[in-house]
């Protein structure tokens, strides 16, 4: 049963759960913001939309045997997940430019990269979530050169298998944002979400952006691209 929150993010609330103090209740809420934060607003429909995404994407992902937090949906907006202490990297990889590599590096967008690239960022609202290097994240959190290798290996093995996943469903995966956490005893899982508010999708044929840069750039209905993602993955993907 949902217990008290615990903390209440810009995409999802977390809950305690009675009595399972090694679980927890990510409940997803219908707000959007960009920009960390500078840009917000609600659509009705979208908790729904990433609770259900996100987990028949972490679904596929336990069927190839990549550990993580995900134990099952519980309803359309919420979802049992193992409690973990997230490490505080993003750590996103990119299989095409797009997003802020293009402005920083002045890179042309859709430019591909072989092999993909990870890069690293600092979890850190106060500071706008900077780049860091290997060394920043030895210094800034607790993971060792192992486990961080370990986790750039984990990363890249996911992108293989959601490139598989998503092209099933006519999709392109140009790049995504991964988090992940310590369960108690200390074993690095993936964690947090899989969604179009953490993922660029470009339709394999149009090349129309299907994710939160519709809401980013103003491009589109951000309840219809997520309700076409989700339409997608149910009828062209197998997840169980
Ligand atoms: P933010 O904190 O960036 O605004 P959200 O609104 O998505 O993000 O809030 C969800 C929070 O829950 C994030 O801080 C995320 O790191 C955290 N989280 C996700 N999965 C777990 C987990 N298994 N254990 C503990 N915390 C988690
Ligand atoms: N991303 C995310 N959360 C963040 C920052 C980025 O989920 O706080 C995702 C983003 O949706 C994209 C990828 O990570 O799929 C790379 O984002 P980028 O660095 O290009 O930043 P952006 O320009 O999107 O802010």
């Amino acid at each position: 049963m949902k217990g008290s929150l615990l903390y209440e993010g810009k995409a999802k609330k977390v809950y305690h759960v009675t009595d399972q103090p090694e679980r927890l209740i990510l409940s997803y809420k219908n707000d959007a913001t960009a920009f960390n934060g500078k840009k917000k607003d609600q659509f009705e429909g979208k908790g729904r939309l990433n609770n259900l995404i996100t987990s028949r994407v972490f679904d596929y992902l336990k069927l190839h045997h990549i550990p993580s937090h995900f134990i099952e949906a519980l309803n359309d907006t919420e979802q049992l997940v193992e409690k973990t202490t997230i490490i505080p990297l993003e750590v996103v990889v990119r299989n095409v430019a797009a997003g802020s590599i293009t402005r920083r590096l002045g890179i042309e967008e859709k430019t591909t990269f072989t092999p993909p690239i990870v890069e690293l960022f600092y979890k850190k609202d106060e500071l706008d979530d900077p780049i860091i290097n290997d060394v920043h994240a030895y210094h800034l959190t607790d993971v060792s050169e192992q486990e961080l290798t370990r986790i750039k290996e984990m990363a890249l093995t996911i992108n293989e298998h959601l490139i598989e996943l998503f092209k099933q469903a006519g999709l392109q995966l140009v790049d995504f944002k991964l988090e992940f956490g310590r369960l108690k005893d200390g074993t690095i899982v993936l964690a947090d979400e899989i969604s179009p508010d953490t993922c660029r999708l470009w339709d394999l044929e149009s090349g129309q952006k299907l994710d939160k840069d519709v809401f980013r750039e103003g491009i589109g209905d951000l309840i219809e691209t997520y309700e076409l993602i989700l339409q997608r993955l149910e009828e062209n993907t197998c997840a169980k």
